[in-house]
């Protein structure tokens, strides 16, 4: 870990950098799976599955019956504890369908605007090192809230050629139609080209590792949308004299351990605090079981004392966090001053974990410094809105001087005529 003391404010963007794999080489890599998947299809997918992941799979699509085992090999307290978190995930999103408002913005003259789902959706489920369950209820909830018609998932299997039962029962609790294994780039691909058994979709979500987010932005290429870069995660914590170190260091390995090209940052106003910290990160992650990778994660990571509040928060806002956690005094004071985040956790109980999995939240959020100009997936990243407007004669005879003025000024006598055409009439049967 790189541990900085005051350092000067010009020197602060060197700090807000984040590991990365080369563009143009991870690009390169992009185009020729692309290309494999356009060409041979399923096959390409069978052999891209037993190439990163291991796995022999002969049938990409998951059966019935594979679904109905899953649901058999899930504790009950999991079950439970994946239904608590969906009704929360559920009561958070439901409250975001907007009702529709009609604003008459010239007397007669009626604008409105409607949600309509996107009709088919692709969510992908990462799996390489941890299997995402958590992922299918952040995004299989809002999409079947916004009344999406076909919810298909892609994850990549196990060395067995399974998906792990939680994903399996979680995507069946929440609507999806139907369950693919194959996974990263190649998983975006398919969905975003259609093979012999995965359909092409309008719209590919979902977190990944750097070879899924690249291979989302180069599915744009083929007129499908995503949802935003959502790459390796990244927590930023802020903390005063009255944060507590065991909980700090808590919340910074747990984003640490996602994987190893993950980041976190932790910003201290006092040395006590910060020396601590430091000292419990180390001694929690030696009994961490994944923490190898989140040793290899902390190296990429900064330590930073800095003298205010308000230098902190500065710094957070060009860091732009996926998460930003406030472990500061009256921490709800501090909310106007937060211009770039994904998610926002107040006061030392509102740890990480809680948006991760059941507070109700969304947890694919943006990364790489994304949060500047991305919002986090919600239910509004499901639907397309439509704007609506009706005029009377009224209307138009109200607002019809200033379009043809307008249209006139722009050499669009068409456009005039328009408005002219149809006011002639009126006015004639007078
Ligand atoms: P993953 O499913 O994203 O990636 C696994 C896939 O990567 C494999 O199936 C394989 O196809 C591909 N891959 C691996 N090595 C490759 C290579 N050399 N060349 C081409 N393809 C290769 O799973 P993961 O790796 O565990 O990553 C999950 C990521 O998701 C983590 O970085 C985690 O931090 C991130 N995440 C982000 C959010 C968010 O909201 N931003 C949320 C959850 C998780």
């Amino acid at each position: 870990m790189n541990v900085i003391q005051y350092p000067q404010k010009n020197e602060w963007s060197k700090f807000i950098k984040r590991p990365a794999i080369k563009k143009e080489k991870l690009t390169e890599i992009i185009a020729g799976i692309f290309s494999q998947v356009e060409k041979n299809g399923d096959q390409a997918l069978i052999n891209f599955n037993k190439k990163f992941d291991g796995a022999e799979t002969k049938n990409i699509k998951v059966s019935e019956e594979e679904i109905t085992y899953a649901e058999e090999q899930i504790r009950n307290d999991l079950k439970s504890a994946i239904q608590e978190a969906k009704e929360n995930i559920t009561k958070f999103h439901a409250s975001q369908i907007p009702g529709v408002e009609k604003i008459e913005t010239t007397e007669g003259v009626f604008c409105w605007r409607e949600n309509r789902p996107i009709d088919k959706v692709g969510i992908y489920i990462p799996g390489g090192t941890a299997p995402l369950f958590s992922t299918v209820l952040m995004l299989a909830i809002p999409a079947q809230l916004a009344g999406c018609k076909e919810i298909i998932l892609c994850t990549p299997p196990d060395t067995q050629g399974n998906i792990h039962p939680a994903i399996l029962f979680t995507a069946k609790l929440c609507g999806v139609t139907e369950i693919f294994k194959v996974g990263g780039a190649q998983a975006v691909a398919a969905m975003a080209l259609g093979t012999e058994s995965i359909p092409n979709v309008y719209k590919i979500f979902g977190p990944g590792n750097q070879y899924v987010v690249a291979a989302k932005e180069f599915a744009q290429n083929y007129n499908v949308a995503i949802d935003m870069p959502a790459g390796p995660s990244e927590v930023l914590v802020i903390a005063d004299e009255q944060a507590i170190p065991e909980f700090c260091a808590a919340d910074l390995l747990s984003q640490a351990e996602h994987g190893s090209d993950s980041q976190v940052v932790f910003l201290s106003t006092d040395e006590k605090i910060f020396n601590e910290t430091i000292r419990e990160t180390e001694n929690q992650l030696a009994a961490l079981p994944r923490n190898e990778l989140a040793k290899e994660a902390l190296k990429n990571s900064h330590f930073i004392l800095l003298n205010t509040i308000d230098d902190t928060l500065a710094f957070s806002n060009l860091y732009a966090p996926e998460h930003l956690i406030l472990a500061i005094k009256d921490s709800e004071n501090f909310i106007a001053k937060i211009q770039n985040a994904g998610s926002v956790f107040l006061g030392n109980f509102s740890c990480e974990s809680a948006g991760d999995y059941a507070s109700g939240t969304n947890h694919t959020l943006p990364t790489n410094g994304f949060a500047k100009n991305y919002s986090g997936v919600s239910l509004d990243s499901f639907v397309k809105k439509i704007t609506f407007q009706n005029l009377s004669e009224e209307g138009l005879r109200n607002l019809g001087k200033t379009i043809e003025t307008m249209a006139e000024a722009e050499g669009l006598f068409a456009h005039r005529n328009a408005v002219s055409i149809r006011l002639k009439i009126e006015n004639e049967k007078f």
